[in-house]
């Protein structure tokens, strides 16, 4: 049988090309190999430049200073440096912390870690179509609220939300705001000259980049962001992420994001046409219900439930396309996922959600395939179910 058709795009991106042919160029004898922080020689000093063209490759797509960049090895542990970085430096009388149900796992079991160590947390509920409504954030402050963190776009349902409105309030209020972008950036516009957010993680693996690098944003100006870091070492990064810096990743990075700020634009708009055929094909079954909001999600994400058939049928069905149940992170669990839990959805959505979602590569072919294998499973599934 041929490779499946790849719409896990949200799980991970394969990486470009085009990264990949400069990722090698940093690691072999005829290669920059160097430690960017020896500086003593050409090899350490070439190394050093690269990752400083690197940086302000990431910086530039988010329209930020690239002295503001922090690299990390993804978005998980640029995650956990913000939150515990924040929260360790606001020890009393600041110790209250405000997220969402529906945020990753990666800021979710932060949380459980923070409240150990004595932090009262606060987590916000979600409206039906995933939406956090500014209100409850602005309802949810309190005296000794240090940091609120909510994701831009939600890696299962694809809403996007409104992170200038959640700023907007953190920023009255003086207290610091971080945003997971993980999903969002490269795909959406995102302006830190304007946007009144703080700290931002950043992801390489779900922009065409490497596994095993990210970048977190901490905003220097007008007022700087404290932070403590998770790691000490030789000091690099400002003494904010000490271990030597991963030149290849970095350079992979850059490249991605690079790539992303000129074909952003482009993309997007073809990977929501294939979205909206996607969609157009295979609610023609009936009783296929849109997880989600209807207009409010990023373009590469569908994530649907179809009535009377589990995910995990459907999926055993269909191995011609990969596609995850929920999110490839809860899936491991084999638990019904925690995001559409919290927004409420009957029982039969939750077992029946399958995320589908799109990228670079996908193709209209691809989406032929998809639209026909899915029907065809779900009528045959539907056809044996004894729920009628
Ligand atoms: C993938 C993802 C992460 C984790 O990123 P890694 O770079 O794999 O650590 C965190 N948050 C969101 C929203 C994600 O989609």
């Amino acid at each position: 049988m041929p490779e499946p058709v790849y719409l896990d795009y949200a799980a991970t991106t394969p990486v470009d090309p085009r990264v990949a042919a400069r990722l090698i160029q940093y690691l072999t004898l005829d290669g920059d190999f160097g430690n960017p922080s020896s500086s003593t020689h050409p090899y350490g000093r070439t190394a050093a430049q690269a990752v400083e063209i690197a940086r302000a490759h990431v910086a530039a797509l988010l329209r930020a200073d690239p002295r503001e960049m922090i690299w990390t090895s993804g978005a998980t542990e640029a995650n956990n440096l913000a939150l515990h970085g924040v929260m360790a430096v606001n020890r009393k009388p600041r110790r209250h912390f405000i997220t969402a149900k529906t945020e990753h796992k990666a800021v979710l079991d932060v949380c459980r870690a923070l409240a150990q160590d004595g932090c009262a947390i606060s987590y916000l509920d979600p409206e039906p179509d995933g939406r956090i409504a500014p209100d409850r954030l602005a309802a949810a402050l309190r005296p000794d609220t240090a940091l609120v963190s909510l994701m831009h776009v939600n890696n299962e349902t694809g809403v996007i939300q409104d992170i200038a409105a959640f700023g907007a309030i953190t920023r009255q209020h003086g207290v610091l705001l971080h945003v997971d972008a993980a999903q969002s950036a490269g795909k959406l516009p995102l302006d830190m000259q304007t946007l009144p957010v703080d700290l931002l993680s950043l992801s390489a693996h779900k922009l065409y980049g490497p596994k095993g690098v990210g970048a977190l944003y901490v905003r220097q100006c007008p007022v700087r962001v404290r932070l403590q870091p998770l790691l000490y070492g030789g000091g690099q990064e400002r003494g904010l992420r000490a271990g030597t810096l991963p030149t290849h990743q970095i350079v992979a990075m850059g490249e991605a994001f690079r790539i992303a700020g000129e074909e952003m634009v482009a993309e997007q708009a073809q990977i929501r046409e294939w979205r909206d055929r996607l969609w157009r094909g295979l609610v023609e079954l009936g009783g296929v219900a849109l997880n989600g909001h209807p207009e409010r999600h990023i373009a590469g994400i569908l994530n649907l439930s179809f009535a009377r058939i589990t995910a995990e049928a459907l999926l055993a069905a269909i191995p011609e396309i990969a596609v995850s149940t929920g999110s490839a992170c809860t899936s491991v669990g084999n638990e019904p996922s925690h995001v559409l839990r919290a927004m409420g959805c009957d029982e039969w959505r939750m077992r029946g959600a399958v995320r589908f979602s799109l990228g670079r590569f996908t193709t209209g072919e691809d989406i032929d395939v998809a639209v026909a294998t899915v029907s065809a499973a779900v009528r045959r599934l539907r056809a044996l179910s004894p729920l009628q």
